[in-house]
Order: structure tokens, then C-alpha cells, then sequence
């Protein structure tokens, strides 16, 4: 890592001590995983070099100063359905990243369902890593998935470098990714636990879910009742508890579920669990159609309340955006025939950040649950922060600018969103991937492996 100015091969020295970097961003609101700071954020070979003093920066070919508009890490999204290939006109690698990019996330995890082939195995690991290939505005790792049938591809998916694998307790909603029974359930985190992986999960209790009684958005919800999602969370637990597997639920609605994972944590059973914007920011009683539909379904108001507690207590660890777009076509208004999905990854940051400064939260936990905790599920030790020895990875962010989200200004292909016409605080000013602005004409995303940089 030679500096760029040489000198009969020495390097030249800032004032500061250090060496001459490539880049410092300022800001008098640093978000650390310590607090807010003024710092002076040096930035060499696309590293976080140091941390210095806001008002004795270290020599740079570039220095942006933020001033008072705080820099965040860039955020971590580890549920997002691109889609590609196969269901490309739902979504793809260019236009989910872009959107990532505009809303100052700078690594998403792509699921291994709703592309064709799903991610089920080494080869259709390969096919999507090729379709993703030059293609990316940020970084993207990739989960593997778990289905019946397939459990002697799993130690290979985890040694190919997949983030772990996800499975579904209920019907998916596409016929070729099948769920688990509880036997399959129980097989695949014994598997899971046998090479030190992790097993993700969609619970929801087929047993206790039933067909919409109409079309309407109270049919729908009445037919996913919160006791399907915690029975199946009681399952996931009982069952990592025997095997000593690591598990982690994927977007919990409902409240019932909290009790469940605050007992298991107390007992060290290794589950974690993440929310989404949509059930932290939404409520049923706004639903005006089906942009708003996905499962398990956003719950009532008063449900809210639960999830923001426990993530102020940690029993969820993370916000995701389990963005998963479909054509408008899909998206008819009868509720029990609508495809369930919603698309958000550009408006996550500013619509979670709006309700948590509203409720009295910063910065810092923003950053946390968006950033630092998915990171951390994900295997990504070298992201989500901003601490010396990460890419660097920014984000300049006003947090007080206000705007109303068009859905058709967003970069996601498809222009559905249960956001659009929303007022909401906070745009996302500059996006840094490895300390270089994005730059849509020049996507410079790579793709991530498990641990490794
Ligand atoms: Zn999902």
C-alpha cells in the first residue's frame, strides 16, 4: 500500500505523524459504535485508516468536510430479494444496488429465493455470482437456502462462502423453494451445527395459518394470527437448543414472538432475530393497498410498540429491509391474491429514522441495528462500523432534511412502494464504497464471501 507521492521511496509525512492518505472525511458527528464524535476519518487503499482528531486531520489527497451533517457507516442490509436471474423483471443486481446506494446502504445480502435457479447449491451459487458480476453498486454477499432434499449441499454452500442458509416453515410463495417440516427443520440445523454455519428462518406455523376469509387487508391479517409466527419461533428454539446450532429469525411482526427470544437468550440458546422497517414504521390501520402486503403481515399499531422495545433491549438485534419487489401487475387489490413482498431499500434509513427520533432514539442506535448488527449476522467483521482497520464504507447524512417519497424516483425497477407520498427526515448526501463516491456509471460493488475481505 504505497502512498501515491513517493519520494526516493519514502513516504511523505503529514503533520500529523501519519502517513499522507487518500482521503479524510470530517464531520463534528462521527457516529462510532462508542457515540457520536468530531473526528477527522482517514481513508487509505479503501481502508479506515485512523481515526484522527476533527480539528488536526491528517494530510490527504482529499479532504471533505461535513461539518455539522453527521457521517454514518455505511448501512448493512442483510435481507434483500434481487431476484436475479430468472425473475429480473422483478428486480436485478443493477437496480437493487443502485437503490441501495441512494439510501446509504453499502452491503446487501441477497436471499437465495425468488431468482431462478434458487441458491440451493454450488452451481446456482456460481449462476447468480455470475449474474451479479460487474453488475453492482455496492457490495453483496449471498445466503444459501435450505429446502427438503438438499441437505448434503449445505456444508458446500457454507464452504463456498455463503452467509448461511434460509429456510421457510411455511409455503414460500414460489413452488421451487419448499419449506421444512419439522423433522427437515431439525435435520438441517443438526447439519448447520456439525460445520459452526447458520440457519435462518421464515417463522410462520403452517398449521395455524388459513386462507383469507375475503379480500379485504383484515382477511389477511386475521388469516396470519401472531400465535403462527411464535409457535414456529418456539420451534426454531426448541430445536437449535438440542442441536446447539445457531439460529436467527428473519422478520419478526408480531410481539407474541418476544417473550419466546428474550427466555431463549436468557438461556444462552444461540437464536437471534431481526424487524424491518415496515412493521417499526407502518401500521394496518394505514394500509390503503396491496403495496403493503407481505408476510407475516404488518400488524396493528399498538403491536409497534413491542418491537421498539426490544430493540432498544437487544432481543432483536436488527433492521433489514426484506426488500422483495414484484411487477405492479402482481400487486392486485384483492389481498389474498396480491403477492406478498414490499419494497423499501432506498427509503429504509430515513422512514426508521424518522420513527426513532421520534421516540426519542439517536443516531448511534440507528447505526447499530441497521449497521453494525446485521454485520455481525452476516459474518462481515470489517463492516457496519466506523473503526480503523474497516472499508470505508460512508455515509454523509442530513438527518433534518425533510422530502415526500415518488415511488418513481426511487431506483428499485419496479415503482411500488407502501412509502410513496410519505413525508420523511433524512437524506442520504454522499454514499462512499472502499472511499470512493458511487458512481452509477461505474459500479464497483464486490462480491462478498463469509469472513473474508
Ligand atoms: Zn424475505
Amino acid at each position: 500500500m504505497g502512498s501515491l507521492h513517493d519520494h526516493a521511496g519514502e513516504e511523505e509525512v503529514s503533520p500529523g505523524g501519519g502517513r499522507r492518505c487518500d482521503l479524510v472525511v470530517r464531520s463534528r458527528r462521527v457516529v462510532t459504535p462508542e457515540g457520536e464524535r468530531a473526528l477527522a476519518v482517514a481513508v487509505h487503499g479503501g481502508l479506515i485508516e485512523a481515526l484522527c482528531p476533527y480539528d488536526d486531520p491528517p494530510e490527504a489527497d482529499e479532504l471533505a468536510d461535513l461539518g455539522d451533517l453527521p457521517l454514518l457507516p455505511g448501512l448493512v442490509d442483510s435481507h434483500v430479494h434481487v431476484n436475479e436471474p430468472g425473475r429480473t423483471h422483478w428486480e436485478g443486481f443493477a437496480t437493487a444496488t443502485a437503490a441501495a446506494a441512494a439510501g446509504g446502504v453499502t452491503t446487501i445480502v441477497d436471499m437465495p429465493l425468488n431468482s431462478l435457479p434458487p441458491t440451493l447449491d454450488v452451481a446456482s451459487l456460481e449462476v447468480k455470482r455470475k449474474a451479479a458480476e460487474g453488475r453492482c453498486h455496492v457490495d453483496v454477499g449471498f445466503w444459501g437456502g435450505a429446502v427438503p432434499g438438499n441437505l448434503p449441499d449445505l456444508r458446500p454452500l457454507h464452504e463456498a462462502g455463503v452467509m448461511g442458509v434460509k429456510c421457510f416453515l411455511s409455503p414460500s410463495g414460489v413452488e421451487e423453494f419448499p419449506e421444512l417440516d419439522h423433522d427437515g427443520l431439525r435435520a438441517a440445523l443438526a447439519e448447520v451445527a456439525g460445520f459452526g454455519g447458520l440457519l435462518i428462518a421464515h417463522a410462520e406455523d403452517p398449521a395455524l395459518l388459513s386462507e383469507p376469509g375475503g379480500p379485504a387487508y383484515d382477511d389477511f391479517l386475521r388469516s396470519r394470527p401472531q400465535e403462527a409466527e411464535r409457535r414456529a419461533v418456539e420451534r426454531v428454539i426448541a430445536l437449535a437448543a438440542e442441536t446447539g446450532a445457531r439460529a436467527h429469525i428473519v422478520h419478526v411482526s408480531a410481539a407474541a414472538c418476544l417473550g419466546p427470544l428474550r427466555e431463549a437468550r436468557a438461556a444462552g440458546v444461540r437464536v437471534s432475530a431481526e424487524t424491518c422497517p415496515h412493521y417499526l414504521t407502518l401500521a394496518a390501520e394505514q394500509v390503503t393497498g396491496p403495496a403493503y402486503k407481505c408476510c407475516p403481515p404488518i400488524r396493528e399499531a399498538a403491536n409497534r410498540d413491542a418491537l421498539w422495545e426490544a430493540l432498544a433491549e437487544g432481543v432483536l438485534m436488527g433492521i433489514v429491509s426484506d426488500h422483495s419487489p414484484s411487477t405492479p401487475d402482481l400487486k392486485v387489490p384483492d389481498f389474498a391474491e396480491a403477492w406478498g413482498g414490499i419494497s423499501s431499500l432506498q427509503v429504509g434509513l430515513p422512514a426508521v429514522w424518522t420513527a426513532a427520533r421520534a421516540r426519542g432514539y439517536g443516531l448511534t442506535d440507528v447505526v447499530r441495528w441497521m449497521a453494525e448488527g446485521p454485520a455481525r449476522l452476516a459474518g462481515l467483521p470489517y463492516k457496519g462500523a466506523i473503526r480503523p482497520g474497516n472499508d470505508a464504507d460512508l455515509v454523509a447524512f442530513d438527518p433534518d432534511a425533510e422530502f415526500t417519497v415518488d415511488v418513481a424516483a426511487l431506483h428499485h425497477r419496479n415503482p411500488v412502494s407502501p412509502y410513496h407520498g410519505r413525508r420523511l427526515s433524512g437524506l442520504v448526501r454522499t454514499t462512499w464504497l472502499r472511499g470512493a463516491p458511487v458512481d452509477l456509471a461505474a459500479p464497483a460493488g464486490r462480491l462478498l464471501t463469509r469472513g473474508a475481505r
